[in-house]
């Protein structure tokens, strides 16, 4: 009864004989996995006019193989045979740990003669003569032989077995078959194992084109004359070169069109090919397939190293193109010199600013500036103190969170419109200087919040802050306060009608280091670590911060909090 070749099914086999009603599998197949290899494809065709010799010489009917599947533990015939349909050839297969007659000459080494199929056990047991028509066989293993390059030994190895069936005239096959067969079954085991040192290289090649062509990173390979070798997925992507479009064989100029990177390879392949070159280019990249089909998404420019590296073999004969991604490394080094001056003109301004009433007040010697307007300038030199400090916070922290440090909350019930009013009163006089008026806004009955009571001060005046930086037209601002009773939780929501964030930079502006660069933004002074501290210090407390905003009419950011912290869990002790 055929049984499927289901991994489950495979003790489906009598007496160690398995069948099954697919396909038979050709030499190259045994060996390619495909028959797609020209290579394999001529070996098998030596093969079948072997196989045909050996037959005639022998004066049989039938030849066949059978080579070994370490990873099925069986022997399988293949093709081509002398004297078989393509069906039997399926068919005739065998475990290696049975007592059938193929599985005997594997395992022993000895060639063996049979004069009668259906009285000797071992081709009884492969259901030679019941399956085949079988009378008589003579049978060899198929050996090769390896020199090991260091020990000078040679290395035998079995790969499988070659039957001869039925000697024409009825006759029985005798020891001179037998040293007939052993000679000729070396051209076959050498045919078959070079098919399959064949099969091995292509499928290695295979791989690694595969290989190269999934890579996420550009690559192209370019010969000496500056034909192109290879082009991989990525870099037709990058380089926008269709799918269609032949490469291999090509000029890389005629393919590439990228001066500075033509010029690159150029310089590699013109030079000292020995030698990396490398260099950086910008190439504006289409967008992904990832990308919402229906909103306008343009290329975005985006940084590339090109690196060319030899191709060696014995000696060098072409260069390796690799086109890496440096977009975000390039992007947060900008971010981070950017931030470095921005931090020190934000240092500098409120120095500047105290040195000037400081000497102005010192130089006073004769009184010339009245008590009002000296204590004015004692509050612009204690708001300007106020700034610097709150800087000086926020870089501590930015460094603390930065060097991995948990964020250490010391907790107790907090009056939040209480700390509210106090951020209020220390950046009104900013806040006024610059037309704007800050409002409080917060139900009578405002809980008690558990929380950092310094934390939510930072958080505020970070919020409150921007609200005055970014309305340079001055408005209202709003510092509100929401209860909600059913979830536990409280909501602050800083609004002001300055100049809003654009749509693209929203998701965004959370980030370390991330400021919107823009008409309206761009003499605002800042460095981009207020709004990354603000959501780091409100999800240290469990609670997050949304924004809305509307481009030229303003912005509302939300903090939520929990009431209460959750407590840490301990395990109950007795
Ligand atoms: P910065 O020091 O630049 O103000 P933040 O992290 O506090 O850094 O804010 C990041 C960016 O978000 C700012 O550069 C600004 O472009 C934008 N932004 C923050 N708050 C507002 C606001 N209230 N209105 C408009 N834009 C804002």
């Amino acid at each position: 009864m055929p049984s499927s070749d289901a991994p489950g099914n495979r003790d489906a086999s009598i007496g160690g004989v398995m069948s099954d009603p697919a396909p038979p599998s050709t030499v190259a197949a045994a060996v390619s996995g495909s028959r797609a290899g020209t290579g394999v494809g001529e070996f098998e065709e030596i093969l079948k006019r072997l196989i045909e010799r050996i037959s005639r010489i022998l004066q049989a009917e039938k030849c066949v193989f059978l080579l070994y599947d370490a990873h099925r533990a069986e022997l399988r015939a293949v093709l081509p045979a002398f004297g078989f349909t393509p069906f039997e050839v399926y068919q005739l297969r065998t475990r290696v740990q049975s007592n059938t007659l193929s599985s005997h000459v594997f395992r022993t080494g000895d060639s063996a003669i049979v004069s009668n199929a259906k009285s000797d056990s071992r081709a009884m047991a492969e259901g030679l003569a019941r399956r085949f028509g079988v009378r008589t066989s003579v049978s060899v293993p198929l050996t090769v032989e390896k020199r090991d390059g260091t020990s000078q030994s040679t290395i035998v190895t079995t790969i499988g077995v070659l039957h001869v069936f039925d000697k024409a005239g009825g006759a029985a096959f005798n020891e001179d078959d037998v040293r007939l067969l052993r000679s000729m079954s070396l051209n076959a085991s050498t045919l078959i194992s070079g098919a399959q040192s064949y099969r091995a290289a292509v499928q290695e090649k295979q791989e690694l084109i595969s290989t190269i062509q999934g890579l996420s990173i550009g690559f192209v390979v370019v010969n000496m004359s500056g034909r192109i070798l290879q082009v991989n997925t990525a870099a037709r992507y990058l380089l926008d070169i269709p799918v269609s479009f032949p490469t291999v064989g090509m000029y890389y100029n005629s393919v590439i069109h990228h001066d500075v990177l033509c010029s690159i390879i150029a310089a590699a392949l013109n030079g000292d090919a020995q030698l990396e070159t490398s260099g950086e280019i910008t190439l504006s990249v289409p967008p992904g397939d990832d990308d919402d089909a229906d909103a306008e998404v343009e290329a975005s420019e985006r940084i590339y190293q090109v690196q060319c590296s030899p191709l060696r073999g014995a000696e060098v004969s072409g260069i390796v193109v690799v086109l890496n991604d440096i977009t975000v490394i390039r992007g947060v080094e900008r971010m981070k010199n950017a931030f470095v001056s921005m931090v020190s003109h934000e240092l500098r301004t409120p120095l500047t600013s105290i040195k000037g009433f400081v000497a102005t007040l010192l130089a006073d010697t004769q009184g010339f500036y009245d008590k009002s307007a000296q204590q004015e300038f004692f509050e612009i030199i204690d708001a300007e103190c106020d700034r610097l400090t709150r800087l000086i916070d926020d870089l501590l922290n930015l460094s603390r969170i930065e060097q991995g440090h948990a964020m250490q909350l010391v907790l107790s019930d907090v009056d939040i419109p209480q700390v509210a009013a106090r951020v209020i009163a220390a950046q009104r006089p900013t806040a006024e200087s610059d037309g704007s008026t800050l409002v409080m806004n917060f139900p009578d009955e405002f809980p008690a919040v558990e929380a950092d009571s310094d934390k939510i001060e930072q958080i505020l005046t970070n919020l409150v802050g921007n609200a005055v930086k970014y309305s340079p037209a001055g408005g209202e601002i709003t510092v509100a306060g929401v209860v909600d009773v059913s979830t536990n939780v409280v909501m602050i929501r800083v609004t002001d009608h300055g100049i809003g964030i654009p749509r693209e930079h929203i998701g965004r502006v959370f980030e370390r280091f991330y400021r919107v660069d823009n008409r309206d933004s761009r003499d605002t002074p800042g460095t981009g670590i207020g709004l990354y501290l603000v959501k780091t210090l409100s999800e240290a407390h469990h609670g997050n911060v949304r924004v809305v905003s509307e481009p030229g009419r303003g912005t509302t950011f939300t903090v939520t909090l929990p009431m209460k912290q959750p407590r840490p869990e301990y395990s109950a002790s007795t």
